[in-house]
C-alpha cells in the first residue's frame, strides 16, 4: 500500500485534457505537470470524468497525486457559471446522467453554431470532429480550432474575441442545471463544489452574496479566488466573502495545454486546503503516487 501523503511540490487544482477543450492527452497533462514541478493536480475537465483513468495511471507512474474533478457547466440567468466538483463518486446516478444530459446538449448547440457559421464561413462540422477528440465534451474551443485550421482565426483566443463572440451573433446557448442544482448533485455524489473564477474580467460579479448565500447553503465549500482571470478588484471582494461565508480560498492555473495561455502551477492551492477538501470528500479519494 502505498502512503497516502501528498508529494512534495506544488498544488494545481484546475486542469484540462483533451477529454475536454484541453489541448494534450490525460496522460501527457500529468507528464507536464511533472515537467513543471508540481506535486499535485486535479484533473477538472468539462462535464466528463473520462480523463481520470489515465491521467491516474500516468500519476503513479510520474510520482504525482491526482485529484479526481471535474467542471461542471451550470447557468444562472444568463450567465454560464463554472463549478469545480473534486473527489465525488464517477459512478452517481445522478451526476452521471446529468453530465451526459450537459455533453448531449453542447454536442447539438455546437452543430447549430457551426451551421449558422457556415452561412457565411467555410466551416463544416467535419472540419470541427477533426479538432475534437473521441467522445471529448465539445465546447467552443474545438469550432475555434477548426476556424484556425481553416484560416478564419489566426488562434483560438484570436476566435473567441470574433467569430465565437456572442455580439458576432453566431453564439448560443446549451442546456446547463442552475448552480444550486449542481452544487446538490456533486454533495450528492460525495464531493466537494468550489466556485470556479467568480470574478471573471468585465463580468463583474457572475453570482451576487445573496445568490452565494444561497450557494453556501446547497453546500458551496469554496472559491477559486487566485485564477488570472479574476479581476483585482474582485479578488478583494472575493476574500470578503470568503472569510463572512467560511469558504476555502483557492489558487489554479485553468490549464488548456496549448488551447489558453495559463500555464501550470501559475497559481496553487495551498496544502491545507487541500487537506480539508480531501477530508470533506466521501465519493472518491485521491491517487497517490506508487513510491
Ligand atoms: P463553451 O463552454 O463551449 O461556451 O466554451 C467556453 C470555454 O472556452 C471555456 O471553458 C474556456 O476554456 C474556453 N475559452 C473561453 N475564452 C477563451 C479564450 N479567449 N481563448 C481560449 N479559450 C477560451
Ligand atoms: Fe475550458
Ligand atoms: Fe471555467
Ligand atoms: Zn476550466
Amino acid at each position: 500500500m502505498a502512503p497516502e501523503v501528498l508529494p512534495p511540490g506544488g498544488i494545481d487544482l484546475h486542469t484540462h485534457s483533451s477529454v475536454s477543450d484541453g489541448t494534450e492527452t490525460p496522460a501527457n497533462l500529468v507528464r507536464a505537470a511533472a515537467a513543471a514541478g508540481l506535486g499535485t493536480i486535479a484533473i477538472t475537465d468539462h462535464d466528463s470524468t473520462a480523463g481520470w483513468e489515465p491521467a491516474g495511471r500516468q500519476a503513479k507512474k510520474s510520482g504525482l497525486a491526482l485529484i479526481p474533478g471535474m467542471e461542471l457547466s451550470t447557468r444562472h440567468v444568463h450567465a454560464s457559471v463554472h463549478m469545480l466538483a473534486y473527489l465525488f463518486d464517477p459512478n452517481d446516478a445522478g451526476l452521471v446522467a446529468e453530465t451526459a444530459r450537459i455533453r448531449n446538449a453542447r454536442l447539438t448547440r455546437a452543430e447549430e453554431m457551426v451551421q449558422a457559421i457556415s452561412a457565411d464561413y467555410d466551416l463544416s462540422w467535419d472540419d470541427v470532429l477533426a479538432q475534437t477528440s473521441e467522445g471529448a465534451t465539445v465546447g467552443r474551443p474545438h469550432i475555434a480550432d477548426a476556424l484556425v485550421a481553416k484560416g478564419h482565426s489566426l488562434t483560438r483566443s484570436d476566435a473567441f474575441a470574433g467569430i465565437l463572440h456572442w455580439r458576432a451573433g453566431y453564439f448560443l446557448p446549451h442546456y446547463a442545471p442552475t448552480p444550486k442544482q449542481g452544487i446538490e448533485l456533486i454533495v450528492a455524489a460525495g464531493g466537494v463544489p468550489v466556485l470556479a473564477h467568480p470574478a471573471t474580467r468585465g463580468r463583474e460579479f457572475i453570482v451576487g452574496e445573496a445568490e452565494l448565500r444561497v450557494l453556501v447553503d446547497a453546500g458551496l465549500f469554496g472559491l477559486e479566488i487566485e485564477h488570472r482571470e479574476n479581476t483585482d478588484d474582485g479578488k478583494v471582494r472575493l476574500y470578503e466573502l470568503a472569510e463572512k461565508f467560511g469558504l476555502v480560498v483557492t489558487g489554479s492555473s485553468d490549464y488548456h495545454g496549448e488551447g489558453k495561455p495559463n500555464r501550470l502551477g501559475e497559481n496553487r492551492t495551498h496544502p491545507e486546503v487541500l487537506e480539508r477538501i480531501i477530508a470533506r470528500a466521501t465519493g472518491s479519494t485521491p491517487i497517490y503516487p506508487t513510491p
